[in-house]
């Protein structure tokens, strides 16, 4: 069988979700979007479903894969519905959604709803991308108050820059959420955090956080932050060499000849590739961790394979353990030496198949 695979640390996801949930001091909403960020979103919410406040997802087809699996805790549509024709959907599964644009006021302004809904309403507070302006936010909240059936609204936002600690872009945001909560005829429950800011900005821990990246013990933070010492990484993603060569110095190494050895050289071919979802763009010096031993990518990543210098590892050889992302290695750090970031590594998982330890 190919020897490469991911585990995927329960233990360590729920660490991580007690530390956000301790973090935010209110009610956290485990974010499982994109199969849990490529690590599984059945055994993930299956994992945190006994403690987790509710679950964000971005579709209904993702909220209903949890539901089917048993999940019975609330499940946020992070992006509201796409067409007026899921509300029925929404309402027999008992979703949470959010409400972004107008015309979704509209739609559940002709929906007649035989259950109590909860409804976040998502303002643009600077991002530009989803929610209400702070100009329309009011009326859409007044309209969807006026609705008999919506026992509560959360009032919500989204962060653009949080994990930027210098940035200005957080507190602006900050500001323009908090104005227009003022301007609510009544304190609502809020909602702006996602892990960065949860992590970095304290100000913005408020009844709700959202934590994503951080539940899978990755960031961005552009700083160092003490709330992201904790986190424990969930995935390991590993191989083993299959096959070694000895090369003299001045030889190309794979495709493009990308790397041209320096000294003689030990090569080590490692069975994972960018069909696994590594970065195929990883330069070489990538760091990768050998029998637990730092070491380095050298060569162009292929589909099935890549190659790492064993030159300095003399115990090393075939069928040694290497790992290219984990406990011993941020993911974060292996994407950023190909323009990546750790949640499209995570994300991009494919093929490998995936081993759940508890
Ligand atoms: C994805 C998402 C999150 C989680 O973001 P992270 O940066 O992964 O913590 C939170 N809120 C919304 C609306 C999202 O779409």
């Amino acid at each position: 069988m190919r020897p490469s695979r991911a585990t995927i640390d329960l233990q360590a996801l729920r660490h991580n979700y007690r530390h956000a949930r301790a973090l935010g001091g209110g009610r956290a909403l485990a974010v499982v979007k994109a199969d849990a960020y490529g690590h599984g979103a059945v055994p993930c919410a299956k994992a945190l479903a006994p403690e987790a406040d509710g679950f964000g997802v971005a579709s209904i087809e993702e909220a209903l894969e949890l539901r089917e699996s048993g999940i019975d805790a609330p499940i946020l549509l992070l992006e509201g519905f796409f067409d007026p024709a899921e509300l029925p959907l929404i309402e027999r599964h008992g979703l949470w959604t959010v409400v972004a644009s107008p015309w979704q006021v509209e739609a559940l302004e002709a929906h007649r709803a035989t259950r109590p809904w909860q409804v976040w309403v998502k303002l643009d507070s600077g991002m530009h991308r989803l929610g209400l302006s702070p100009e329309e936010y009011g009326d859409a909240w007044h309209r969807l108050r006026a609705l008999p059936w919506i026992d509560t609204l959360v009032a919500m936002s989204h962060f653009s820059r949080a994990d930027e600690l210098a940035h200005a872009s957080t507190p602006d945001q900050l500001a323009v959420f908090d104005a227009a909560l003022a301007q609510l005829p009544h304190a609502a429950p809020a909602s702006i955090a996602n892990s960065a800011g949860l992590m970095a900005w304290p100000m913005a821990r408020r009844d709700w956080v959202r934590p994503g990246l951080m539940l899978y013990g990755s960031h961005m933070l552009d700083a160092p932050c003490a709330a992201a010492d904790a986190l424990r990484a969930v995935m390991t993603l590993e191989s083993k060499v299959i096959a070694v060569r000895e090369l003299a110095a001045g030889e190309p190494i794979g495709y493009a000849g990308t790397f041209t050895t320096t000294r003689p050289t030990r090569v080590g071919v490692v069975a994972a590739g960018y069909a696994d979802g590594y970065p195929q763009y990883a330069t070489s010096g990538t760091p990768v961790v050998i029998d637990g031993r730092p070491g380095e990518l050298i060569g162009r990543v292929s589909m099935d394979m890549l190659t790492i210098d064993l030159t300095d590892h003399p115990q090393a050889g075939l069928g040694s353990t290497v790992e290219l992302w984990g406990p011993r290695l941020a993911v974060a750090d292996v994407a950023a030496r190909s323009g990546n970031s750790p949640y499209r590594l995570l994300t991009g998982l494919k093929r490998v198949p995936r081993v759940y330890r508890d």
